[in-house]
């Protein structure tokens, strides 16, 4: 039934498309839309407890990114005369406190399946209900929906294989939704300062905190970069139109995704699917259309297919909860992990002495991104040669990426650590690797340009090279590059 007044609370879902919360709150006769930065998402949490290292959850390169995007939606609103106020609060204070200033009988949300995210929203729902006012949440942001598996989440295959044969023969993907026409706003927001049940709250609604009030830097973008990755739905929309449509570059999607440099190796669509900025299920339409005007072949399912993985982990952790964060992941193996903090920060910072590893991790420091074929590459090297908490490495993802999920981080790194979904030995031997898809080591040397002199097949073993030809490159290790911290394969047989 339409309520009068409607509250959005936007989360992770910044968008008007194919946006199911705001379809319904649609419905009302008023609404307003909220946004809120909350300060414990950029400040510094001991990750595993009381005895283990502080990091911060949300670095500058996501906090850019969601800045642009909220600062999109609310253009975007403001375009569909409505508008979106900003807090730089927490929710479960400001969204009760809200609804009570614009007498909203319902509030409507996403849903999120990782364990912070629904606590959250359990004590805002309490909240609500304290002051009467009804609470809505909707699971808005896979490919198929929650609803539409063809076994409860409970039951779903703890294997990718499976899961996905099962969701492609028995689920089917909903139609996305158009953008709704939105009713008007109950009261302007300018004067939403006279409020008494908004006293309590300093930070106010009419402002986008700026990356120093979030308490980070304000970082120059790195045009090394893959792309710059403008925050928003509307730089999401012209990112899917040029990659498949203008470049064209859908058709070869299977044969380029293992690529390292350039925009186009694969679609880079992560930082606003995971934002909410883009709708998989938009994406789907894109991809059937594309098949039907220009080409269907492999490439372009395994765009799709490549979504099924996503959605997968998400599936996971609405199953498996929280297990996904422990050490021992949700399988337990007996392995020793170390807690080498000295190894963990050569790694960060990209100086271990193995090329491929440190152009990877520089890249990530730098832009916030990382190829999915460098992701496996550091995250083994981490976990399967140093051996150090698979956890430290995904915690240390999380704050750098700007594309960072909880189920696609923590479920790809605990999977590469063999404590996941798959029992298989998921190494990766990095110089082989690093032959095989930087044959020509550009890559290497687009990050690491002090081993830009040296020949191809010399630039990802440095440390094969004679004092002679060390001085004749002008590459001397433990000076202008770091020697290798361990040797790559002795590292690894030692372990296993
Ligand atoms: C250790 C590790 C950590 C990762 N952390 C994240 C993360 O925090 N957030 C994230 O979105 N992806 C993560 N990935 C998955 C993958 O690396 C990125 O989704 C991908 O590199 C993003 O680039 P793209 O959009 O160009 O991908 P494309 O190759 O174009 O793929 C299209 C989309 O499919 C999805 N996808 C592709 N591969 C995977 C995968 N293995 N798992 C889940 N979804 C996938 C993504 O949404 C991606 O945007 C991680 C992978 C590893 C190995």
């Amino acid at each position: 039934m339409a309520v009068d007044t409607a509250l959005v609370w936007f989360r992770r879902d910044l968008r008007l498309h194919d946006n199911p919360t705001l379809d319904v709150a649609a419905g009302a006769g008023e609404l307003l839309s909220v946004y809120c930065f909350d300060p414990r998402e950029y400040g510094t949490v001991r990750f595993g407890g009381s005895d283990s290292f502080p990091f911060q959850k949300t670095g500058s390169h996501r906090a850019r990114f969601r800045r642009e995007s909220v600062a999109d939606l609310r253009d975007s609103l403001r375009e569909h005369d409505s508008d979106l106020l900003v807090a730089h609060e927490k929710p479960e204070d400001a969204i009760p406190a809200l609804a009570e200033a614009v007498d909203a009988d319902a509030v409507y949300f996403q849903t999120l399946p990782t364990s912070e995210e629904s606590a959250l929203e359990r004590l805002v729902k309490t909240r609500l209900r304290e002051r009467d006012v009804a609470a809505h949440s909707f699971w808005t942001h896979t490919l198929y929906h929650l609803d539409d598996l063809p076994t409860p989440y409970t039951q779903i295959d703890d294997t990718f294989t499976p899961f996905r044969k099962q969701v492609e023969s028995s689920s089917a993907v909903r139609e996305p939704l158009a953008v709704p026409s939105l009713p008007p706003s109950p009261s302007p927001s300018d004067s939403l300062d006279d409020i008494d049940a908004l006293d309590d709250l300093d930070g106010g609604f009419d402002a986008l905190p700026t990356l120093a009030d979030l308490g980070l830097d304000d970082r120059s973008v790195d045009d090394r970069g893959v792309l710059p990755f403008a925050g928003g739905e509307s730089a999401a929309l012209d990112r899917l139109e040029t990659y498949v449509w203008e470049h064209d570059r859908l058709r070869e999607y299977k044969q380029t995704r293992n690529g390292l440099l350039g925009a186009d190796y694969s679609s880079k669509l992560s930082p606003w699917l995971n934002e909410g900025c883009l709708s998989p299920r938009y994406v789907k339409v894109e991809v059937d259309r594309y098949e039907s005007e220009r080409v269907a072949n492999d490439s372009t399912y395994w765009l799709l297919f490549e979504l099924a993985w996503r959605d997968f982990f998400q599936f996971q952790f609405q199953k498996h909860g929280d297990r996904f964060f422990s050490r021992g992941g949700i399988r337990n193996p007996d392995i020793d992990w170390q807690e080498d903090r000295d190894a963990l920060g050569r790694w960060a910072a990209g100086e271990t002495g193995i090329p491929f590893v440190d152009a990877n991790m520089r890249e990530l420091n730098r832009t916030g991104f990382m190829s999915n074929r460098g992701r496996q590459n550091v995250a083994s090297f981490l976990a399967n040669n140093l051996r150090v908490d698979w956890r430290w490495g995904a915690a240390y993802f999380e704050t750098q990426l700007v594309d960072y999920d909880p189920c696609s981080n923590y479920g790809n790194w605990a999977y590469i650590a063999g404590v996941g979904n798959d029992s298989r030995d998921r190494y990766f031997n990095v110089v082989k690797q690093a032959k095989k898809y930087d044959s020509q080591a550009e890559y290497v040397k687009h990050w690491l340009p002090e081993l830009s002199a040296l020949p191809a097949d010399r630039a990802h073993e440095p440390w094969t090279l004679s004092p002679e030809e060390q001085a004749k490159y002008g590459v001397h290790l433990g000076v202008d590059y770091p020697q290798p911290m361990v040797d790559v394969e002795a590292s690894y047989e030692k372990l296993r």
